[in-house]
């Protein structure tokens, strides 16, 4: 077990983390800005380090920073909590380069997940059912044309660098596909500065059913049932609720070992989520016809976790 940890994050993670260390016996060292020097997650620490100025490329972002304070202060790793430098596989490296311990997946996890287009096509190849569509590399505006007219109308356009509901456009009929395809290229190079897109046949009234993972170094790794997050607003999660419900247990057991089956394509270690799309033709009284699709992972702790920490008892961090 470490003795002294870094947590690289503020606010309600890095409250979390500093908790399941004092519980533990590690010692923690909390890093902060100019505007967080009295803030919670600083008292809730044993030492702390100032890196910086208030914004967060000033600070929370400055990796050299933090790994200089992880060094200066005796700290055997660092925990990124999620968010800022979360999911950054350079960052990931960049500790394992100093000497210290990241704690999250591998670097290699994180960049295979990163990309919607790059881990369909990994997840495809492990035998995890995807949502009907074109995840390949080719990027040629009438190619893709023709794809969508393949998977049959309404499609999604999605970028494959987007996160948080953006980079993502409806497309009803062949005729509007042109004028989407490019305004959707637009967002994705300004918000996310890569271009790529897929597409994915639209689910009519989806489910969003996530199953949280999770694996040791060992090369085992065990499902914690799922969280329902279909309630959403502009394809953001309002509402997550667990276990989901009218979830026959057959698709519960079917959707935890494909997560499981997703997780150890990429020899993951450590909390992760698997996001999936589920189809209910029947509706809420024909859940046997629940017909579930991957989405993505998210490869590090989420805001949501607690929720399956009030039903299973564990502490995630
Ligand atoms: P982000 O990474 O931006 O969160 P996701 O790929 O996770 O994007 O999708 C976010 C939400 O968009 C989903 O929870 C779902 O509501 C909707 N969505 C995504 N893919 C589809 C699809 N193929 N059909 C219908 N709705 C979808």
């Amino acid at each position: 077990m470490f003795k002294k940890i870094l947590i690289a994050n503020r606010g309600e993670i890095a409250c979390r983390v500093a908790a399941t260390a004092r519980r533990m016996g590690v010692k923690t060292v909390a890093v902060y800005s100019d505007a967080d020097a009295r803030a919670k997650h600083v008292a809730a620490c044993d030492e702390a380090v100032h890196i910086g100025g208030s914004a967060p490329k000033d600070s929370y972002l400055r990796w050299e920073r933090i790994l200089e304070a992880a060094q200066a202060t005796g700290a055997e790793a660092i925990h990124p909590g999620y968010g800022f430098l979360s999911e950054n596989e350079d960052f990931a490296n960049a500790c394992a380069a100093a000497g210290l311990v990241f704690i999250g997946p591998p670097a290699s996890a994180i960049r295979a997940m990163g990309l919607k287009a790059e881990s369909k096509q990994l997840m495809e190849k492990a035998g995890v059912p995807l949502v009907p569509g074109y995840h390949g590399a080719g990027q040629d505006p009438a190619m893709l044309h023709k794809e969508a007219d393949r998977i049959g109308y309404p499609v999604l356009i999605k970028a494959s660098a987007g996160g948080g509901g953006k980079g993502m456009r409806l497309v009803e009929k062949t005729e509007d596909f042109a004028a989407s395809l490019e305004s959707c290229k637009r967002e994705a190079i300004n918000s996310f500065g890569n271009d790529a897109v897929l597409i994915e046949k639209y689910v009519l009234r989806p489910r969003h059913i996530e199953i949280q993972v999770f694996g040791d170094t060992q090369g085992n790794c065990v499902y914690l049932f799922e969280r329902d997050c279909s309630v959403q607003r502009r394809h953001q999660k309002v509402l997550e609720e667990a276990p989901a419900p009218g979830m026959p247990e057959s698709i519960r057991q079917q959707m935890g070992e494909a997560a499981v089956a997703a997780a150890r394509a990429v020899n993951y270690v450590g909390a992760g989520t698997v996001e999936f799309i589920v189809e209910q033709p029947g509706g809420y009284d024909h859940p046997e016809q629940m017909k579930f699709y991957f989405m993505e992972m998210n490869t590090r702790l989420q805001v949501e976790h607690p929720v399956t920490e009030a039903i299973t008892g564990l502490d995630l961090v």
